[in-house]
């Protein structure tokens, strides 16, 4: 591994030789690794086995870490655009100009003019995490962008209005349950994201293993459809009309449970009848 670079203001210390665990952050399934390091290289990423979570899950992102390691286009600098050609500069110098344009964008086009968008990489990274609430909220730009647009908001819409915040997102208990119901999900492809279920290969088959049933909705046969062992095809767009009628042979057959609800549930009456 090459000495730290001087330019950068939390340079890492470089990793010594021998086996390393650590977590890969690249998404919230956050695998256990075992990350061999040999001549200051790292020569050898693979999921640990006795990760408690991830028991040695791993996925092709999280193997090819060292490339993102080393890659020789990596940023480790600052880069500025000069006509067609890019120019390293100092952090401090950087981040002077950048607050210095912020600042002249928004002054002349508002705040909305500049946009940001948020990803796995920022939003798994611990300095991200703590700072990019804060700064969003100094901008004030309605212009935000996200990955999680066209995949897990209506998760997060759903927890702000039955629990009060976005985070407080339900996750099943994949390792306990005996009846998994999917819709619209393709955890094969996702690795078990927002269930923080890595190896979810492996989980599904755990729950046929002991009797129980993965029932699995979507309007394409996917990958995780070889794992359940119930699929049904459903036309797009038709899943709240499929939630309702379940609603409705919840509430049809008397199986509804509200009495310790009383309390902090309003509506009842109406959803029964839009059931
Ligand atoms: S599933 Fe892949 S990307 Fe996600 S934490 Fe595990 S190795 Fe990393």
């Amino acid at each position: 591994m090459t000495a730290p670079d001087p330019t950068h203001p939390y340079p890492s210390p470089p990793a010594p030789d021998g086996v390393h665990y650590r977590a890969c952050n690249l998404c919230e399934a956050i695998c256990g690794l075992k990350i061999t390091v040999q001549g200051g290289r790292v020569t050898d990423v693979r999921g640990d086995p006795d990760d408690p979570l991830s028991r040695g899950h791993i996925c092709p992102k999280g193997t090819a870490l060292p490339d993102l390691h080393a890659d020789p286009d990596r940023l480790k600098t600052p880069l500025r655009r000069v006509g067609e050609s890019w120019e390293p500069m100092e952090w401090e110098a950087a981040l002077d100009y950048v607050a210095a344009q912020l600042r002249a964008v928004r002054e002349q086009h508002g705040a909305d003019a500049v946009a940001t968008f948020q990803g796995n990489p920022s939003v798994h990274n611990s300095g991200t995490l703590l700072s990019a609430g804060a700064f969003l909220k100094a901008l004030g730009s309605r212009s935000r962008y996200t990955a999680t647009s066209i995949d897990q908001l209506p998760h997060h819409f759903a927890g702000a209005e039955m629990f009060g915040h976005p985070l407080m997102l339900p996750i099943p208990d994949v390792d306990r349950t005996d009846f998994f119901l999917m819709m619209g999900a393709n955890p094969l492809a996702s690795n078990g994201s927002i269930m923080t279920a890595p190896g979810i290969r492996d989980r599904l088959k755990a729950i046929r293993a002991r009797g129980g049933r993965v029932v699995l909705l979507d309007p394409r046969r996917t990958e995780s459809a070889e794992y359940a062992t119930d699929f049904h095809h459903i036309r797009p767009g038709t899943d709240a009309l499929f939630l309702l009628a379940l609603l409705n042979e919840v509430f049809a057959s008397g199986l509804q449970r509200t009495a310790h609800l009383g309390g902090v549930m309003t509506g009842l009456d109406a959803l029964k009848a839009a059931a």
